[in-house]
């Protein structure tokens, strides 16, 4: 059988999208990239937002025209907008010929052979998969470490969608980092919904720390990134440990969504505003290079304009090197959507502008700070790459001035800035 796939939405879904890809080339299929002539084009969908809803939509549309004009024999959607919207799915595209659950991966093969739904419970447990790829660069992996969330914020709909906390065996993911270094990965980013709960689980506290000195001990790994932080469980030790050694890179996806105590609390956010600003100065002085990115919720049921302002000039005062900003989106079946005091979409466009514009100018304070500094970066093609602030497909690329071997980790100077976009002179 010839198959694509579309991954769309996080790296968490990239890496599912990953293990079922590699499980069915282990299996005999042919990976097409371009889906024109496949018998099966599967789409993964996210279904976190209702912007990432549209995109899925709109990519199930554009393959049933591809379907209808005889290009593609087959078309199955899965992910996160199936655990979602199943019924809705099946009633809107009568014309797919698969809908499955991410937890029937592991039966993908025969699954594909029948038509029709297929949902069944999520595995209890996390373990390693049986077949592994890179839908990334080859020089540079996701490795989840945990799937599901216990933390239940407000708005979220991700413990709907991917249920309970469950982190993976530490010696399957040690396992799973070397086959991943056997294939000439250099860089790993541990991801989960919350890396810092990882292990609570199955060892009775949270074990990021021990995990990482496990994986420091394969010393093919070259650098490993921490993405997506609860910020009340960043602990001291992981700073000592990530100040102690450059393997790590000092970077922290660390997502705050709010500063103002009201707004934390609605959220139901387990940390108030001192806490994330003890956590986030204790971070900036036992590692005074590190680069920290966030995201926030603006337009949050109840937020004030005194609350708004509180968020904005924390952002002034704590320079996020990379920093997202969403609108409050009110999803069905979570308890913020009943909560009293939704805001307008004027007014949260309005605040999420302004909240950009801060951003911008915090982007423009620290470029003439990066001017004539010289980083770490790592080359993704030959004229374009990440500085260790930059985490891949998320943060943005750099370029560089001459060329430099994919793959290759090495020492640049910034030469040029303007906003996001930056230019390093490789050094020798
Ligand atoms: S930490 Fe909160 S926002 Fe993140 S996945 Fe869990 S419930 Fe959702």
């Amino acid at each position: 059988m010839k198959f694509s796939i579309i991954s769309l939405g996080c790296p968490k879904n990239l890496t599912n999208s990953e293990e079922f890809t590699a499980r069915l080339i282990g299996k005999g299929h042919e990976l097409l990239l371009d889906p024109a002539g496949v018998d099966v084009l599967i789409i993964n969908t996210c279904g976190f937002i209702a912007s990432a809803v549209q995109e899925a939509e709109d990519e199930i549309r554009h393959a049933l025209q591809l379907k209808e004009k005889g290009l593609i024999k087959k078309v199955a959607v899965t992910g996160c907008m199936v655990e979602r919207y199943k019924e809705k799915i099946l009633q809107d595209f009568p014309q797919l010929d698969l809908v499955f659950s991410i937890s029937e991966q592991e039966k993908i093969e025969k699954t594909l052979q029948k038509s029709g739904l297929q949902v069944s419970a999520l595995p209890k447990t996390l373990h390693l998969p049986e077949y592994k790829m890179s839908l990334t660069a080859e020089h540079t992996a996701y490795l989840k470490v945990a799937d599901g969330c216990n933390n239940r914020c407000a708005y979220c709909t991700i413990p709907f969608l991917r249920g309970p906390y469950r982190s993976k065996p530490m010696e399957d993911i040690l396992r799973e980092a070397e086959l991943m270094t056997d294939n000439g990965v250099k860089e790993i980013s541990l991801i989960a919904q919350d890396t810092t709960s990882y292990g609570q689980d199955l060892y009775g506290t949270p074990q990021l720390v021990q995990l990482l000195r496990n994986l420091l001990q394969n010393r093919r790994i070259k650098r490993l990134r921490i993405m997506y932080a609860y910020p009340h469980r960043v602990s001291k030790e992981l700073a000592d440990l990530m100040a102690s050694t450059p393997r790590i890179f000092h970077y922290l996806d660390i997502p705050l969504q709010h500063i103002a105590d009201p707004v934390l609390r609605r959220m139901n956010r387990h940390c108030d505003g001192s806490q994330i600003r003890r956590t986030l100065d204790m971070l900036k002085k036992q590692i005074p290079d590190i680069s920290l990115r966030t995201n926030f919720i603006v337009g949050f049921p109840g937020e004030t304009e005194e609350d708004f302002r509180q968020l904005q000039q924390f952002v002034n005062d704590y320079e996020f090197d990379n920093m997202g900003v969403f609108e409050y989106f009110r999803e069905p079946g979570t308890t913020a959507h009943d909560l009293a005091g939704q805001i307008s979409p004027a007014l949260k466009q309005e605040r999420r502008l302004r909240l950009e514009e801060t951003q911008s100018r915090v982007i423009d304070r620290l470029n003439t700070r990066l001017q004539g500094q010289v980083l770490e970066a790592i080359a993704d093609g030959p004229t374009f790459g990440r500085t260790y602030k930059d985490a891949p497909d998320i943060d943005g690329q750099v370029r560089f001035t001459r060329p430099v071997q994919t793959g290759r980790i090495f020492k640049a100077r910034v030469v040029e800035t303007d906003g996001y976009k930056r230019t390093l002179e490789p050094l020798k």
